[in-house]
């Protein structure tokens, strides 16, 4: 029996299938469809789950997600031409936040390219843009040497987005399955490229220590770079002996407690106005960092960067660049201070300023959450949302964070007390990430409930995978701040509102008091309509307990929702970029 089936014959599909479990794929997200439903189900019966999504915009950002939670890649599979091009999204999403993911695309026959066949795309030049590496199987023999290959780009260096594309012959052709297993098992024993060589660290290392030792305002910066190489032992260390004030990027919260008490989140703009040296672990100066430069940062600032990648640092010319994995490199610069020892005192006037600052402007956002506002407004049901997180203890809820206003006073008043527990629109400020990032955390992390606080907008780009949830009958709730629309609604100015069409809806406003809630309820999933703190204090303990798919729809009456919404945004847009 054994050797009919070695001489039985497989095809590229299952070949596909074989590899990727033998690399050590664990889930798969995707759309299926000619020429790769067979691929799916061979995947999974070989090993690899594979999740079925409505659409592969929202597969692809599951994907990217799962990358960064998990520090392996998250594969996203697509039919050709269209579906290639949904999914270059989620490829281009986790290149842009440097998570590893591996999309695979069924493509046209070779034979017929060029002559428009069904679907026809030239998916590698598509892909490519976007791709750390872009590679195509032009027989099955190439499917495991590539499959080992392009997961493997996905991780290397600074991880990415890597493409791989299996044709519909390719996939059709077949083997003996001795031949397929022999394939894999070299495909599996190839030396993986070694990895480039840096210059030693201890300089550096030694340089690095000095700079912290000898700065007078140092603070310690870390990013979604440093969440990824699970850093967080490390820098919490290195915090706690020294005695350094700390500041997150948004997806860095939580590799140190947000309750630590040198946190400088509450006095961002103090810290990073005023530090004189600053060590950046994980965390590109983009955007989301000013750049590093003046006016927000002091133009006299030392960076030490530590980054994966040697283009980041040449990219940024640092005080001091150390190249290297976040975990390593912060671990090597803890066994340098311990023969210096250095603690700043808590009366050490810097960090006395930064926490003072820090407890002013708690206090001041404390006494705004404390308010029972009705017609809701954004702080009080985040309150709400916050305490029902923080009393579900360890291991903590991921929360899935999207919208304008929802998700930049969410950044504020909710709390990430455990790495890589806050998912949000990232380096690209993407929006419709939510749902796809929900179904990839319940699925990589089947111990922590799912909690995703999105705008009534965020929400809508992706809210038909409400069914995923409840085919797959993942733990996930999802709250919609519903203020009518973009923004909140209707914000036209007088000379906006002009001309033949102005009788429109406004760009920026959906279909007031819609009863998000009834989708879920359509797939026979759990909807709430909260209009008061007491509807969503209960819709909170029931869900929380539950752990089924639901939806709360936070609904504020129309008019106090826009007023609110105006109001809100205003005052906390600016403190949150700010302080
Ligand atoms: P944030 O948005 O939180 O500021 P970024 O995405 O801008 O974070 O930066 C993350 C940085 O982390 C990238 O420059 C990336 O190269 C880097 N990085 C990724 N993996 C590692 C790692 N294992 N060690 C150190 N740096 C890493």
């Amino acid at each position: 029996a054994t050797e009919t089936a070695l001489t039985a014959k497989v095809d590229g599909s299952a070949v596909a299938g074989l590899a990727l479990a033998a690399a050590g794929a664990r889930h798969m997200f995707g759309v299926v469809g000619i020429p790769v439903t067979s691929l799916a189900s061979r995947a999974a019966a070989a090993g690899v789950r594979f999740i079925a999504f409505r659409n592969e915009q929202s597969a692809g950002y599951a994907a990217a997600a799962y990358g960064f939670l998990t520090g392996t890649p998250g594969l996203l599979l697509t039919v050709s031409g269209p579906g290639c091009v949904h999914g270059l999204a989620g490829l281009s999403h986790a290149t842009a936040n440097a998570w590893p993911l591996l999309m695979v695309s069924g493509s046209c026959a070779q034979p017929d390219v060029g002559r428009g066949d069904f679907q026809e795309l030239d998916q590698i030049a598509a892909t490519k843009p976007f791709a750390k590496l872009a590679v195509k199987a032009s027989t099955i023999a190439d499917i495991p040497r590539l499959v080992f290959q392009a997961l493997a780009a996905t991780v290397a260096g600074r991880p990415g987005g890597c493409y791989l594309d299996i044709p519909s012959d390719v996939l059709h052709q077949t083997l003996t399955q001795s031949e397929a297993d022999a394939l894999i098992a070299a495909a599996a024993a190839a030396p993986s490229p070694s990895p480039p060589k840096h210059k030693p660290l201890d300089e550096a290392i030694v340089k690095a220590a000095e700079l912290l030792h000898r700065a007078e305002r140092p603070l310690v910066v870390f990013g979604k770079g440093a969440a990824y190489a699970r850093a967080e032992e490390a820098i919490q260390k290195l915090v706690d002996t020294t005695g350094i004030p700390f500041l997150p990027t948004p997806m860095g919260k939580g590799v140190v407690p947000d309750a630590h008490p040198l946190s400088a989140t509450a006095a961002r703009s103090l810290a990073i106005g005023q530090c004189d040296v600053a060590l950046v672990v994980g965390a590109r100066l983009n955007w989301l960092l000013h750049f590093g430069e003046p006016p927000k940062w002091s133009k006299d600032v030392k960076f030490i960067l530590v980054d994966v990648d040697e283009d980041e640092i040449e990219l940024r010319k640092p005080h001091l660049g150390l190249v290297g994995d976040a975990k390593r490199v912060v671990e090597l610069i803890n066994r340098e201070i311990k023969d210096q020892p250095f603690c700043l005192a808590r009366s050490h006037p810097w960090v006395a300023a930064i926490t003072k600052k820090a407890k002013d402007n708690v206090l001041k956002m404390e006494a705004q959450l404390a308010k029972d506002v009705v017609p809701f407004n954004f702080m009080t049901p985040l309150r709400i949302i916050r305490d029902a997180i923080l009393a579900e203890g360890s291991p903590a809820p991921v929360v899935v964070s999207e919208g304008a206003n929802t998700m930049d006073v969410g950044r504020a008043v909710l709390v990430q007390n455990e790495p890589r527990t806050r998912l949000d629109a990232g380096t690209w400020g993407t929006m419709g990430v939510g749902l796809g990032y929900c179904i990839a955390a319940a699925v990589a992390e089947p111990k922590r409930l799912v909690v995703a606080v999105e705008g009534d907008s965020g929400f809508g780009f992706s809210a038909m995978e409400v069914e995923t949830l409840v085919r797959y009958q993942l733990p996930v709730v999802v709250i919609v701040f519903n203020n009518n629309g973009v923004y909140g609604g209707d914000r036209r100015s007088p000379e906006e509102l002009t001309g033949p069409h102005k009788d429109d809806p406004a760009p920026t406003s959906f279909v007031p008091a819609a009863g998000y809630h009834k989708m879920m309820e359509a797939f026979g999933g759990k909807g709430y309509l909260a209009e008061t703190p007491d509807d969503l204090k209960s819709a909170l303990s029931e869900s929380f307990r539950a752990r089924k798919p639901a939806v709360i729809n936070n609904e504020p009456p129309r008019a106090a929702a826009a007023a609110a919404g105006d109001m809100i945004k205003r005052r906390f847009f600016r403190q949150d970029h700010g302080d």
